[in-house]
């Protein structure tokens, strides 16, 4: 029954003359992540936006929205119009759908922002209160009591210019700026489980990113393509359309097989990696990469290996992720969808490609030593002419 979804926006708000290009951002990305849910009206007012669900299961729109960066927590709500006793009706609605065990304890809390409704913030939480518990309750056991410290469950009635507001839960959305307010990336894309996490938190920060993947078939098959399009995907939910830019990487690593100690493979590979993406990002208007390097989880992130592949590129490079524990990082990954992806099992390219004894802390001068006889240049520009594009969006 309750069929429409009250959106709340909190850090936008507080962006001065910006605020309409944000809530214009905000509604678009809304759009864009319930699209094929079912139809639906959106109506923006008081500084919030509603979702009248005209078909289609709330819940699937709930769980939707509340991963989409800019929205600061979402309810179920009954509208009901300026009239007391359809206040009442409502009300009675709205709690015989939430409680769920009996004995339970309640209250209200209401807020009138419409001056011209005739009982005052405290008078209607008492009058809503007294009338609930007269028709839950029938004198013996009382199925509702009130409890206004800590309650089982609040009832929260807002009194608006036009209609009324009724809800019982408050689910917090990730917060954040909308995706598109704060420029481009491009994410650097495995099929792992940090790389998608590090993406959804940089969307969090308003970021719009397209994303690069390294392919190195036939050491990496067609399948371990399909997951990263796959986790493409999950993330253009929040985000829109995603370019994802698949690199052929298979040449590169044959060659610095062939020309580069083993030690260094790892290290060189990253370089060339970050070489590449930096030219695609410069092509395509992207500001930063993105990574989903975490210190120390494995031997290419240490402080110093992260030293050493920085060296190749003057993008900035964004590692959401840097500080965050594998625990964390996989809670995350759930949240957003990602996890069960992530954790199929097709080889990547790194981990076919990983030598006996990888240099942890590896200096600049023996890393460009051991990419003396690479050549680098002809080999970047090579595979970035083959390079496929991807469109990628979820349907
Ligand atoms: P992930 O879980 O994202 O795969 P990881 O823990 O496996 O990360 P690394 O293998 O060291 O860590 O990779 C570090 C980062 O480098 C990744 O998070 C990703 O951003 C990028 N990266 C690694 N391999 C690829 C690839 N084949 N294509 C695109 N980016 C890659
Ligand atoms: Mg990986």
């Amino acid at each position: 029954m309750e069929k429409t979804i009250l959106v709340r926006y909190g850090e936008i708000s507080l962006k001065g003359k910006n605020r309409s290009f944000f809530e214009q951002q905000l509604i678009k990305n809304i759009k864009s992540a319930i699209r094929e849910l079912g139809p639906y009206q959106l109506e923006q007012t008081y500084g919030r936006i509603f979702i009248h669900i005209e078909s289609g299961n709330i819940n699937a729109f709930l769980s939707r929205l509340k991963l989409i960066p800019g929205i600061v927590s979402i309810s179920p709500v009954v509208v009901a119009p300026l009239d007391y006793s359809e206040l009442e009706k409502a009300a009675l609605k709205i709690m015989e759908q939430a409680v769920v065990k009996y004995p339970a304890s309640f209250k209200v809390e209401s807020k009138r922002a419409n001056k011209k409704f005739p009982l005052k913030s405290p008078e209607i939480s008492r009058e809503i209160g007294g009338y609930l518990l007269n028709n839950f309750n029938n004198g013996e056991q009382n199925r509702l009591t009130v409890d206004l410290h800590r309650p089982d469950y609040t009832l929260y009635i807002e009194i608006r210019a036009k209609q009324s507001y009724l809800y019982t839960k408050i689910t917090a959305g990730p917060g954040g700026l909308p995706v598109g307010s704060s420029g481009r990336g491009l994410l650097l894309l495995s099929g792992g489980i940090d790389s998608p996490v590090a993406g959804w938190l940089g969307m969090k920060r308003g970021m719009q990113f397209d994303a690069i993947y390294f392919h190195s078939p036939p050491y990496t098959s067609d399948r371990a393509k399909e997951k990263v399009t796959e986790l493409a995907r999950i993330l253009s939910r929040y985000s829109g359309k995603i370019n994802l830019f698949v690199n052929y990487f298979t040449e590169i690593q044959q060659a610095i097989r062939k020309n580069c100690p083993p030690p260094y493979y790892i290290t060189i590979m990253r370089r060339m990696m970050l070489r590449i993406a930096t030219t695609i990002a410069r092509n395509n208007q992207h500001l930063v990469l993105l990574t989903g390097e975490s210190i120390g989880q494995v031997a290419s992130q240490t402080l110093e290996s992260i030293n050493v592949i920085n060296q190749v590129t003057n993008l900035a490079i964004l590692r959401p992720l840097i500080t965050m524990d594998k625990t964390e990082i996989v809670s995350l990954a759930r949240e957003i969808g990602t996890y069960d992806t992530s954790i199929l099992p097709y080889a990547d390219c790194c981990t076919i490609f990983v030598p006996e004894n990888p240099v942890i802390r590896p200096g600049l001068a023996q890393t460009l030593q051991a990419e003396k006889d690479l050549p680098v240049e002809e080999l970047s520009t090579k595979s970035i002419e083959k390079t496929e594009l991807l469109s990628i969006v979820e349907n």
